[in-house]
């Protein structure tokens, strides 16, 4: 018997997680969002603050909606804190040993009929439905960032996900007022399949010297009609992400093209992770974002 969605609990609390909770008290849903410290959680409900506010101030929202919104919004430290809800997204690191301790840790605290969801940018839904106890109610919710702003999200059914546990996806992505896209379930999907080898092309690109950030930014701008530059683009992404996307379709397809490209590993080595830790391929510490290279 499928269950009404009404409770949604987001494992994580970074740029995806806290646009995932955002979106969903937006819609209504009542919201429980986790992550490693009061701190990390406090920030979140900041930036949440933060971007709701931008939303009233352009129209999108009103006061009222966005004090219901942010009110439905209860931080939780604890798995205990999640164990009533209908729906749990995992939107935690890219790092797959990190997400099979969440569910180990979270199924048995859940209700048995629980969905289940990861929003990973590229691990396979059926490896990590595989480390639950409830395959049949797992499916990859793969939203785009920033979730409140960008329409797209890739629903991913795992080799066991049961015909119920989509159709409830469904209506849930259709509640956010999202739109679907359906992905078999291959390393980084299909948004991600296409555009970080485009990103990560622009990196050797740079690597070879072919054209410094601020010229292959400009071409691809100006001479391919891109919203952003591919460099910036990444930053925006996060570097490591870039790089974990990269690692998972040159293991999982087996295929050279998709090596990551050196200059990519030194910036994440560097902890030069892009905007969330203001420098990548720019440097956001001044006034305005300057090339790194
Ligand atoms: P992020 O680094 O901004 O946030 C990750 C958060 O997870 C951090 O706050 C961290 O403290 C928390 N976390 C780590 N381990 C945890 C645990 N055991 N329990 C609870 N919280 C934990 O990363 P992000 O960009 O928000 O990415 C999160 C997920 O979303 C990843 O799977 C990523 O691949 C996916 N994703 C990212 C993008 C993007 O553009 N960044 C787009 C779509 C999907």
């Amino acid at each position: 018997m499928a269950i009404a969605i009404r409770k949604v609990g987001v494992i994580g609390a970074g740029q995806m997680g806290n646009g995932i909770a955002h979106v969903c008290a937006a819609s209504g849903f009542d919201v429980r969002l986790n992550d490693l410290s009061e701190d990390r959680l406090n920030s979140a409900l900041a930036t949440i603050n933060g971007n709701l506010a931008r939303q009233v101030a352009r129209g999108q929202l009103d006061e009222a909606d966005r004090q219901a919104s942010i009110a439905r919004i209860i931080p939780a430290t604890s798995f205990n804190d999640l164990s009533d809800c209908d729906l749990v997204i995992e939107a935690a690191t890219e790092h797959e040993e990190t997400k099979r301790k969440i569910f180990s840790d979270i199924c048995p605290v859940l209700r048995p009929d629980a969905l289940l969801a990861s929003n990973t940018s590229s691990i396979s839904i059926t490896r990590l439905a595989a480390s639950t106890d409830r395959p049949e109610r797992f499916i990859g919710m793969h939203f785009m960032n920033p979730v409140p702003m960008m329409q797209l999200v890739e629903l991913i059914r795992g080799i066991a996900t049961e015909d119920t546990t989509f159709e409830q996806a469904k209506d849930f992505i259709r509640a956010l007022n999202k739109t679907i896209t359906i992905a078999e379930d291959f390393p980084a999907f299909i948004v991600n399949r296409i555009l970080l080898p485009m990103v990560n092309e622009a990196i050797y690109t740079l690597y070879e010297g072919v054209g410094s950030v601020d010229s292959i930014d400009t071409a691809m701008r100006l001479g391919a009609n891109h919203p952003m530059g591919p460099l910036q683009l990444a930053d925006f992404i996060g570097l490591d992400v870039c790089l974990s996307v990269m690692q998972v379709l040159h293991e999982g397809l087996a295929d050279s093209k998709y090596r990551p490209c050196p200059l990519l590993v030194k910036y994440v080595e560097a902890g030069w992770l892009g905007r969330k830790t203001q420098r990548g391929f720019y440097d956001y510490r001044g006034e305005k974002p300057l090339p790194t290279r």
